[in-house]
């Protein structure tokens, strides 16, 4: 799958090209990353002994902004997957209109077969490896798949040693202690249910109790979970990478929370019946939410699916193949690019904050943060309506043309008329 990764995900804008207005000069600066560096991150273990792990940082598009883009830390990381997922951030910075390009980072490495000790000296070392190409002008990280607040404290200490000076606005999501900002945690799954609210009526008219379907329980799932079964929805399914779990009379979600909080993982749920991971994806519900890994929904599975609407709360979790699979059979899919855009949505509050030495009080992130969001989305169903287009290529459509008005301002391609 990841050798196809970046080919694949080039095939939803590509669709786009056609219905809309851009520059040649845009589609060769998005042919590839504009940089991407590969370190290795030598880490004493707590028994002594040395390991090296890869790490990576790819700016893919930095014409509308700084790159920004979080840090994952995952066996499976490799150049294909940072350099792709730092594609999609450019489109997303740039969906929702954020003074942001898009970029990532990555270290192959399973997080839960290191002590905290050890994945402190992994995170500084990854730091101080690709230092050169941060900054709150340059590149600024955020966390990813497991990495969290604790990561970027360390990590944005071990930026401020390299400096000598305190860059609060070089990493977002830090621990409120040090400069982060309220709400930034639960801002993927508030700017998800943002944008389901808003397309509620659109997506779901006539059903009065929704139901979902939710694979992934980490930050962004468990969340979201939680404020959809608190809203009115019934969730009857959830999963993460070792169990699902189901109940059509719908889940207890704080009991799952807390078991997942207190044993690491969905096995042996207090709640539910447990079912297989596949089982599901295949569930006839009204939302599923994919919210784990790319390509969980690719060409193999995705005529399993019953659910009405799919809302893709992970990055890239429907495969292109996918995607054209599912529109055929009318199932509407809510672009990652704008679903789980809640959090990068945050850290550009976090980096302002960081830049003006103010603070931000949690109404002030809520309020603005529900603001953007039901702007975009809204301003997303009128370019789809408008232009008879389903949801992920008209948010395409409007990615590139902001992202070609940024190149083509910068470009030669302009005519010079006088002043
Ligand atoms: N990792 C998140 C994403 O994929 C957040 C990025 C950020 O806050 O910069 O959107």
């Amino acid at each position: 799958m990841t050798d196809d990764l970046l080919s694949d995900a080039t095939r939803r804008p590509q669709r786009a090209y056609e219905h809309a207005e851009i520059s040649d000069e845009l589609l060769h600066r998005l042919e590839q990353p504009s940089s991407s560096l590969k370190v290795s991150i030598p880490v004493r273990m707590d028994d002594g002994s040395l390991r090296v792990f890869p790490g990576y940082r790819v700016r893919f598009d930095d014409s509308r902004g700084p790159a920004k883009g979080g840090i994952r830390y995952h066996p499976d990381v490799d150049v294909r997957e940072v350099t792709t997922l730092s594609y999609w951030m450019t489109f997303k910075t740039a969906l929702l209109d954020l003074p942001f390009g898009g970029g990532k980072g990555g270290v192959r490495v399973d997080p839960r077969s290191l002590s905290t000790a050890e994945l402190e000296r992994l995170s500084r070392g990854y730091v101080s490896a690709v230092a050169d190409a941060l900054g709150p002008d340059i590149d600024i990280p955020a966390p990813d798949v497991a990495t969290n607040e604790l990561v970027m404290g360390w990590m944005a200490d071990e930026y401020d040693k390299i400096v000598r000076g305190h860059v609060p606005a070089a990493f977002t999501g830090k621990p409120l202690a040090l400069g982060g900002i309220p709400g930034r945690s639960s801002a993927t799954s508030d700017g998800a249910f943002h944008v389901l609210r808003i397309l509620r009526d659109r997506l779901l008219s006539g059903v009065e109790t929704p139901t979902v379907a939710v694979q992934g329980f980490g930050n962004a799932g468990s969340q979201l979970a939680a404020t959809l079964a608190s809203d009115g929805y019934r969730v009857v399914a959830v999963s993460d990478s070792r169990a699902a779990v189901h109940d059509p009379d719908g889940l207890d979600v704080g009991k799952l929370v807390t078991h997942k909080q207190g044993t690491g993982s969905l096995e042996d749920p207090p709640v539910g019946e447990v079912i297989d991971a596949a089982e599901l994806l295949a569930l006839d519900v009204d939302v599923l939410v994919p919210a784990a890994l790319e390509g969980a929904i690719h060409a193999d599975n995705a005529g399993d699916l019953q659910a009405r609407v799919v809302l893709e709360v992970a990055n890239g979790p429907v495969t292109a193949d996918a995607d054209e699979i599912l529109t055929e059979a009318g199932v509407e899919v809510v672009p990652d690019i704008l679903a789980n855009a809640g959090g990068v949505t945050v850290s550009w509050f976090e980096w302002i904050q960081g830049r003006s030495g103010d603070r931000w009080d949690a109404a002030a992130v809520e309020e603005r943060l529900e603001r953007r969001m039901v702007a975009e989305t809204e301003h997303l169903t009128r370019v789809a309506s408008g232009r008879d287009l389903p949801l992920v290529t008209a948010a395409y459509v409007i990615a590139l043309e902001r992202l070609s008005a940024a190149v083509d301002a910068q470009g030669t391609a302009r005519t010079y008329s006088g002043g």
